[in-house]
């Protein structure tokens, strides 16, 4: 999260290869949609709405003094190569990151364009994420507010709200003779 004339540092943080080696940082530029997007718990700021120090044309009012939070925060367009122009999120509708130590993604979905992320170029590449056989990726979780979706080549499932939950389990069973897609959230599982 960052001002449009200040670049962020670079946070940090194991990245699934598939997503590309990082590199140098992307500037934020003129997006500032993880200012919309994201729940801070710092300032009560709930998830799909703009936060009470965004600015519009400027970004960050509190720039300076903006929570650890929005300092450490950089979603994957910033630092993943494969993820061009066409993916900043402002222009693709929606933010990508890591979840769960890197081994999930998560598409993040701006709930005024929640089908965004289902348009070329950008929904092959995450089917292409999805799938078992080229990935090492274990999950790819779609959020639109607080409904999930976890996404397979061939399908997605809709968990519907999250309701805090975090953990997914999901990969397939067999059924009726043939292997079959299921995800179900995990919290509360036994070890
Ligand atoms: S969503 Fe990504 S590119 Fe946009 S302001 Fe946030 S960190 Fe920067
Ligand atoms: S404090 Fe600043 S960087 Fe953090 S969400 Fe609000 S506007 Fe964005």
């Amino acid at each position: 999260m960052t001002s449009p004339d200040l670049p962020n540092p670079q946070v940090g943080r194991p990245l699934p290869a598939e997503a590309g080696a990082p590199t140098a940082p992307k500037a934020c530029g003129q997006c500032s949609l993880c200012c919309k997007l994201l729940e801070i718990a710092e300032l009560e700021k709930p998830m799909g709405v703009w936060c009470r120090h965004f600015v519009k044309g400027r970004g960050c009012g509190v720039y300076a003094d903006r929570p650890p939070a929005c300092q450490d925060y950089q979603c994957a367009w910033t630092w993943a190569p494969l993820l061009d122009d066409r993916w900043r999120p402002d222009r693709a509708g929606f933010l990508i990151h890591p979840v769960q130590a890197a081994s999930e993604l998560e598409i993040v979905a701006d709930p005024s364009r929640p089908a965004a992320w289902r348009r070329e170029p950008y929904y092959s590449q995450i089917k292409t994420w999805s799938d078992p056989a080229n990935t090492s990726v274990s999950v790819v979780r779609v959020r639109i507010g607080d409904r999930v979706l976890v996404v397979f080549p061939e399908t997605e499932i809709d968990l519907g709200l999250s309701n805090g939950r975090t953990g997914i389990r999901c990969g397939y069973e067999r059924k009726g003779g043939k292997l079959q897609p299921y995800a179900r959230f995990s919290d509360g599982d036994e070890a």
